[in-house]
């Protein structure tokens, strides 16, 4: 079986930048180190955190002294919550903070801000936050379609969503009001890893799809690979690859989401150079 690697693999700068500060913070700043909800979403990651002593909670009741680490989804904190004496570390990507001014910029231009996005997502919700909870959130073309009429709408989107799906809503939008503004802030890294994928899925007749279950990027790309109708599998572990047949797949194409361990990813690369050479010497399916 032939595997190709996406280039563009691994984690991805705002990632990278969030687990530094928090691993700084956990071995310099004032103790206990607490996390308010998960910093990325990857289980594993997790884990390591608390291994090396992070606690992590869920309201900031919990909180009355030590450090309090921010995620990187961009949490909007209401800082008289919390005691004076905490110190806080904001881990918020910067591409994340720069969909939260341009959300905030535009609700001061008088536009009614839409947020393409995932209701539930702690990055919509933080977006929605800045604008006073006024934006409006789509999911889909359905509710786009069934968007009140409005004279004057300013879009973004979360970091992490599909760039053919956003582009689709943008269309049913720009024919419902008068005047539009459309800021691009889907993440580059985003849109690299789906232009690649769409590459790949080209020249294989298979994906996996490295990634948390958890991660909104991992499910954008999973969607796309689904799309292609071409078999498709999402793991998070090399445990989970072993229990993947592979027969009848000569060309395997493989791309992670950008929270996703370059450890792990290397695990799986050398599972699968075996798989490889075992198939190119005899049967397609695993050893
Ligand atoms: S995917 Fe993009 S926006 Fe999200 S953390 Fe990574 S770099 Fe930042």
């Amino acid at each position: 079986m032939k595997v190709i690697f996406a280039k563009h693999i691994g984690f991805c700068s705002g990632v990278k930048r969030a687990i530094t500060i928090a691993e700084k913070s956990l071995e310099e700043d004032p103790k206990p180190i607490q996390f308010l909800g998960p910093l990325v979403h990857n289980e594993k990651i997790i884990e390591k955190l608390k291994k090396q002593g992070g606690k992590f909670i869920s309201n900031l009741k919990e909180i009355s002294s030590g450090t309090l680490i921010l995620r990187a989804h961009g949490e909007i904190l209401d800082s008289t919550k919390i005691g004076k004496k905490v110190l806080i570390r904001d881990t918020t990507c910067p591409l994340v903070e720069r969909v939260q001014r341009t959300a905030n910029f535009l609700f001061k231009q008088g536009y009614r801000v839409i947020i393409i996005g995932d209701k539930n997502h702690p990055e919509t919700k933080g977006i929605k936050e800045c604008v006073k909870n006024r934006a409006i959130i789509i999911e889909n073309g359905f509710q786009a379609k069934n968007l009140p009429k409005l004279k004057k709408i300013g879009v973004v989107s979360q970091t992490t969503q599909n760039l053919n799906k956003v582009n689709q809503i943008l269309t049913i939008l720009k024919n419902k009001v008068k005047e539009f503004k459309w800021v691009n802030t889907i993440c580059p890294e985003v849109i690299f890893r789906q232009k690649e994928l769409s590459e790949i899925l080209k020249k294989a007749d298979g994906t996996l799809v490295i990634g948390s279950h958890s991660s909104a990027n991992t499910r954008r790309l999973v969607e796309i690979a689904k799309k292609s109708k071409k078999p498709a599998w999402w793991i998070n572990s090399l445990e989970e690859l072993k229990k993947i047949n592979f027969k009848g797949i000569s060309s395997l194409g493989v791309i992670s989401g950008t929270s996703m361990p370059d450890r792990e990813i290397q695990k799986i690369r050398k599972y699968l150079k075996k798989v490889k050479r075992n198939s190119s010497s005899s049967s397609p399916s695993l050893p």
